[in-house]
């Protein structure tokens, strides 16, 4: 039996490509005590990856050239030398882009498939959903009658933060690339108005959405939809940054006049609020959201997409369409059946 682990080959400047990647085949590795031999099932893939594989300073450390790729797991203890698991069990971690890994049994959290499909784990019920949650209610603080915006509006976070906001009685406007994304916010996750982010009057098509104004836009992507989103915010709105994607790949500050005091201007005569946060920031509310959102998902209030690959080696072609928008869904790899 052989492992194939995709670690990474080099560095990008600007969007990876295939080469900044390399499969590495080993013979399986053999636990310790108090470790777990896991088999993976399903690999997450997710936007954060693309920082990892920049030295440059985050919050989080670079993954070295020749190392094993970071990502949120779901597999199943194939022989354990832990008290707390056994062979069989199916468990959710961070072991990487790999078809087999050490892990240590501590580490790692059993998944209940009864409940709901093991996937979920690295999706709605995991680290997205719950960045989602915390960021949209600890930060965004919608109230009822609020106008809530969020883009990339159909993955993983986006479609929790726009369904959430239903939930809270808000109207939700949701940015997507494309229009069966758009479509599919408004007939399958009940999302009031849905504008697609490639659209050349996306200024105008979004003040029609929003009559009343933004009072929470949960900022995923930066770039052209911030910059349509600023003039329509509230007095005293909230934004929870989230992430950037739209920039990930830049090498270079982008061309054009200084934007800066604009947005200070903004921040500071209509008193917004606007706070960076990681997930992990909310730990502390990790007991909460899997209640709520577990709640939600069996009450049929939030619904969710998974955009499954097949095979181990299909993991950087798929990372890197990400990046792009070719995802429609939470983006997984079924590493094993
Ligand atoms: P998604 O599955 O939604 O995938 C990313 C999506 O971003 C793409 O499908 C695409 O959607 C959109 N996108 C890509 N390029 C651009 C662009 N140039 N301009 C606008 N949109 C673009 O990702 P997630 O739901 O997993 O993550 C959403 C955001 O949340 C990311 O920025 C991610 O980094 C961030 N995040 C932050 C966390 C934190 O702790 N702060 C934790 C988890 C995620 P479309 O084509 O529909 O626009």
């Amino acid at each position: 039996m052989k492992n194939h682990q995709i670690v990474l080959a080099a560095r990008p400047e600007g969007e990876p490509r295939p080469d900044h990647f390399r499969i590495v085949e080993s013979d399986l590795p053999k636990p310790a005590d108090g470790q777990v031999l896991v088999k993976t099932l399903w690999l997450s893939l997710d936007p954060y990856m693309r920082g990892r594989m920049s030295a440059a300073k985050s919050y989080a450390r670079p993954v070295e050239i020749g190392d094993v790729m970071v990502g949120h797991t779901v597999g199943e203890v194939v022989e354990s030398r832990s008290a707390a698991l056994k062979a069989g069990d199916a468990v959710a971690g961070y072991w990487g882009w790999q078809e087999y890994a050490l892990a240590d049994g501590k580490q790692l959290t059993k998944v209940d498939a009864s409940k709901a499909p093991l996937s979920a784990a690295i999706g709605v019920l995991g680290m997205p959903g719950m960045t989602a949650y915390t960021g949209l209610l600890t930060i965004g603080q919608p109230k009822a009658g609020e106008t809530v915006v969020v883009a990339a509006a159909s993955g993983p976070v986006g479609s929790v933060v726009g369904q959430i906001a239903k939930i809270k009685g808000c109207r939700a406007v949701g940015i997507a690339g494309g229009a069966d994304k758009c479509r599919y916010l408004i007939e399958e996750l009940g999302f009031d108005a849905a504008i697609d982010r490639r659209a050349p009057d996306l200024r105008e098509q979004l003040k029609q959405a929003c009559p009343k104004g933004i009072d929470v836009y949960f900022e995923n992507v930066g770039g052209e939809v911030f910059d349509a989103v600023l003039p329509l915010l509230n007095d005293f709105a909230r934004v929870p940054v989230c992430g950037i994607i739209a920039h990930y790949n830049d090498t270079e500050l982008p061309p054009g006049p200084d934007k800066t005091p604009r947005l200070l201007r903004a921040i500071l005569s209509k008193r917004l609020t606007m706070r960076g946060f990681i997930v992990w920031d909310f730990a502390d509310q990790a007991d909460a959201f899997r209640r709520d959102v577990a709640q939600w998902l069996k009450e049929g209030k939030i619904k969710y997409r998974e955009d499954i690959v097949e095979g181990l080696e299909a993991a950087p072609a798929a990372f890197i369409g990400m990046l792009k928008g070719k995802n429609f869904g939470k983006l997984i790899v079924r590493v094993a059946r």
